[in-house]
């Protein structure tokens, strides 16, 4: 079983080749950092077209460095949704062309169901159920995965998920937005003083498991306006001093959103072990997992409650083929997937997979 997976969903046009065994054949990223350096966040049009302009190219060398054609494949995946409407309907284009040219079948998949199924790939033993806290750009989620498509959702957020949290303050702190947000806070606050801003953690009166980053984020941006910090002025030209006080920002804020995702957790664990006492896993996947300090903490967790901790590597973490391929081959297997479509299909009516999975919980 050989398996191409398209991701188009946000801002990076990945794909990637994957054998039924997990073997990675072949993984590439085309992000958009530049575009979203200079506008400050994802348009989607302008997404649109720079998936437009470096799809079949993206496509073109995961074949190739898999050392592979069309015709070897055995089905094409494709995230199908949760993401930008115009950004998803490229991916979905272009696998559906693939399909149709190729008589390949086709698998719609769901971007958070390939987050959390991800980790699976690396991790033979790690069999349903387990946990999830899946932690990126626009969601905070916990679930307690029973089997393959089925999922209960534990918590979500409220208001904004980590991810765009950390990416707000990297901005107010002028740090280099030509990577995300996320890797710059942490390589910033590992100067800084955590324990030096007292930032308040979320939710404390709520006795659940959901999540609520936009009042942290303006305890943030409140503590930068009070510091008289100017944005504009880029980190690497602060004095010595302002960027002391940058870290200390930085390191405050990191230690407090981790302690929101800490307290969640611990209640989680208690909640998911009363549906499925054999659980024994929290994986902790998306692009905020790629994080070490996020990663260490969560680990003590997970240790203090028997449970053991997986995170798939940085890069499984961030937006890629890899998890969308892995997830369409773990449907593939059990029958759910689309016919191959017509090799004449106009590409206008190309909107939708008909696979649609509805998930009460993502
Ligand atoms: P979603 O999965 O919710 O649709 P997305 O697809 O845009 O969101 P991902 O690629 O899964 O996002 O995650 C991107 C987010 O992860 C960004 O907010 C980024 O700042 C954050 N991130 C990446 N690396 C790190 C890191 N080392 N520390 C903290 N955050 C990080
Ligand atoms: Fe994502």
């Amino acid at each position: 079983l050989v398996v191409l997976g398209i991701e188009t969903s946000c801002d990076d046009t990945a794909a990637a080749v994957v054998r039924g065994n997990g073997e990675i054949l072949s993984q590439v990223v085309s992000s958009q950092a530049d575009l979203l350096a200079q506008y400050g966040g994802v348009a989607p049009k302008m997404a649109e077209e720079a998936h437009l302009q470096v799809i079949d190219q993206v496509v073109q060398e995961a074949l190739d460095k898999a050392k592979l054609t069309e015709r070897n494949l055995s089905a094409i995946a494709v995230t199908i949704g949760p993401g930008l409407g115009l950004c998803l309907r490229v991916g979905v284009r272009k696998a559906r062309k693939i399909a149709g040219s190729f008589n390949l079948p086709i698998i719609g998949v769901h971007h958070m169901e390939a987050h959390a199924l991800v980790a699976r790939l690396n991790e033979r033993e790690l069999q349903f159920p387990f946990m999830a806290l899946l932690i990126s750009g626009g969601h905070n989620l916990l679930i307690l995965a029973r089997d393959l498509g089925q999922y209960i959702q534990l918590g979500t957020t409220i208001d904004d998920a980590i991810g765009e949290a950390y990416d707000k303050t990297a901005k107010w702190l002028g740090l280099d937005l030509r990577r995300s947000g996320g890797p710059a806070i942490e390589e910033l606050a590992r100067e800084g003083d955590a324990k030096s801003i007292k930032f308040s953690i979320p939710m404390k009166q709520h006795k659940d498991c959901n999540f609520s980053y936009a009042g942290l984020k303006t305890q943030v941006r409140l503590a930068i306006e009070s510091e008289n910090i100017n944005a504009t002025i880029p980190i690497s030209s602060a004095s010595s001093e302002d960027r002391r006080t940058r870290a200390d920002i930085a390191a405050s804020f990191q230690r407090v959103a981790v302690l929101h995702l800490e307290e969640r957790c611990e209640r989680a664990i208690e909640w998911a072990l009363k549906i499925e006492p054999s659980v024994k896993y929290l994986v902790v996947s998306g692009g905020v997992a790629s994080n070490q300090y996020v990663r260490a903490q969560l680990d003590q967790v997970v240790q203090r409650n028997s449970l053991r901790l997986v995170c798939p590597p940085p890069s499984l973490c961030t937006d890629n083929g890899v998890m969308v391929a892995w997830t369409g081959i773990e449907n593939f297997r059990i029958g759910r997937f689309d016919p191959p479509p017509p090799s004449d299909e106009p590409e206008d009516i190309v909107v939708c997979l008909k696979t649609i999975f509805t998930y009460d919980c993502f």
